[in-house]
């Protein structure tokens, strides 16, 4: 079996990426899990725009310095470059974003100095990659595998040439591509208490470590400061940083403000790990109801509703929240162009790391970021397309080219422990090492 490129990963980033491709090229995109599972759904807050020139400084600030300027400026600004033109795609696309009086309504979340933000309700991140999908699904190029998952790469010579993947059956095939691009999203599944899917591995990161790609930031984890806390297990419920930035307030157990709200990510996350410390809690409190001038049933629609299912009415009472990992600022090495250190295998969103978000990512930057380079990476791919194409081998047992060991993946649930344990260790060797001065506590 072959195609020209294999996507693995259908969230935003898979899908930007199959929908700039050429539309000559075959192309195969795989997830793990149902189509409407993966974190891009997820998102609540939205999605952040350049407004106009005069607020190019301060955008630029404002995510370097959540970043601790250890961004890559390079990429912060072709990201903010590249915004209005981002939001025009998704709305050739059919994606709706809040409007007043016919014109786009932006909103604010935390370290941001201006609206910028652009969201549909609270659920900015399902209405983007629902029509992306959509859009990706009338493509009669790409195919689309669900419950299907790469287990490893096809690589020889620093160079990718198709991928090892479980079919839903569970059967193990190796698939050849002429590109590869990993869109595999985050780390959360590695957590205990993550906002994350669980099945969101880090997959690519194990797989980088073993053949030798370049990781880049792997200790930068951001926590998120609001998740609704819970003794049942599982996935975390998020309370979007936007109902801060609307006027919700945090207190301590003696129903006391001990923070400055709309502080960055990391700043108020360890300003409640220390406050929860010091009252020997679980959990601060988060009210809704010093929100002026906003019917929060109406802008949280779906946090208003999550909440009342967990018991808890936020147009009349506090609701419990706690810290959880939630972003991934490190990941697989990338270029402007999305290229990872191996020929012909590119990253794109979560999983890659060009530096953009430095230390700790400003809020509603990621969904950007994503759809920005996921771009990039499909232009450059199209770009060199126009130079002759790479031959993929043939004529000779696959296994014996690529030297796979079919016994390494005979024991799956081994072979995934040992991932998720190269991955811890590669974080704490990167914490050690000291090369990210900054100890932000997210891990
Ligand atoms: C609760 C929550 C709220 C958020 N809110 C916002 C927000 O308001 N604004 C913002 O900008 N960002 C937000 N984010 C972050 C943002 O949603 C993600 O960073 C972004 O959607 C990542 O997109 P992605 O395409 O890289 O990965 P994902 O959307 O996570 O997709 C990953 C894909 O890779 C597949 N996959 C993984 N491993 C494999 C494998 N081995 N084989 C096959 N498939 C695989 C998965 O099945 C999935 O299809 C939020 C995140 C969460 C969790």
């Amino acid at each position: 079996m072959d195609y020209d490129i294999i996507i693995v990963g259908t969230g935003v980033a898979g899908c930007f990426a199959a929908l700039n491709l050429p539309k000559n090229q075959r192309i195969l995109m795989i997830t793990k899990a149902e189509l409407e599972e993966s974190d891009s759904f997820l998102a609540q807050g939205g999605i952040c725009m350049l407004r106009d020139e005069e607020d190019y400084a301060l955008y630029y600030e404002d995510t370097m310095r959540a970043g601790h300027y250890e961004n890559t400026p390079e990429s912060v600004e072709v990201m903010i470059r590249s915004s209005q033109e981002t939001i025009q795609d998704l709305i050739s696309f059919g994606v709706e974003f809040a409007k007043k009086d016919g014109e786009l309504t932006f909103t604010r979340e935390g370290a941001h100095s201006a609206k910028r933000i652009l969201y549909h309700d609270d659920e900015t991140g399902k209405e983007i990659t629902k029509k992306l999908l959509k859009a990706v699904e009338k493509l009669e190029n790409v195919t689309i595998l669900t419950h299907t998952i790469m287990r490893d790469i096809l690589c020889r010579d620093n160079t990718c040439e198709g991928i090892v993947m479980e079919t839903a059956e569970g059967r193990l095939e190796l698939v050849q591509a002429k590109e590869v691009i990993w869109a595999c999203g985050g780390i959360g599944g590695i957590y205990e208490n993550s906002t994350n899917y669980p099945h969101l591995t880090g997959d690519a990161l194990a797989i980088a470590l073993k053949h030798h790609i370049a990781l880049m930031h792997v200790d930068y984890v951001q926590i998120h400061p609001t998740t609704l806390y819970s003794l049942k297990p599982g996935r975390r419920f998020l309370i979007s940083e936007s109902v801060r930035g609307e006027g919700a307030t945090l207190y301590n157990q003696h129903m006391e403000r001990f923070v400055d709200e709309l502080l960055p990510r990391d700043v108020v996350s360890n300003a409640i790990f220390e406050q929860m410390k010091e009252d020997g809690s679980d959990h601060v409190w988060l009210s809704f109801q010093t929100i002026q001038d906003l019917d929060v049933r109406e802008r949280f629609p779906n946090i208003y509703q999550k909440c009342l299912e967990e018991g808890y009415d936020i147009t009349k009472e506090c609701i419990p929240v706690v810290p959880s990992q939630h972003y991934f600022m490190g990941g697989v090495q990338v270029d402007l162009n999305s290229q990872t250190t191996m020929k012909h295998l590119y990253a794109v969103g979560e999983t890659s790391c060009n530096g953009v978000h430095g230390a700790n990512r400003l809020a509603s930057n990621s969904l950007l970021e994503s759809l920005v380079f996921a771009k990039r990476a499909a232009r450059h791919i199209e770009a060199c397309g126009k130079n002759p194409i790479k031959r993929l081998c043939t004529g000779q047992k696959l296994e014996e080219i690529y030297k796979i060991d079919w016994k390494e993946y005979e024991d799956i649930e081994s072979y995934q422990e040992k991932c998720k344990e190269n991955i811890w260790n590669a974080i704490k060797e990167e914490k050690e090492r000291g090369f990210n001065h900054k100890d932000i506590k997210c891990g």
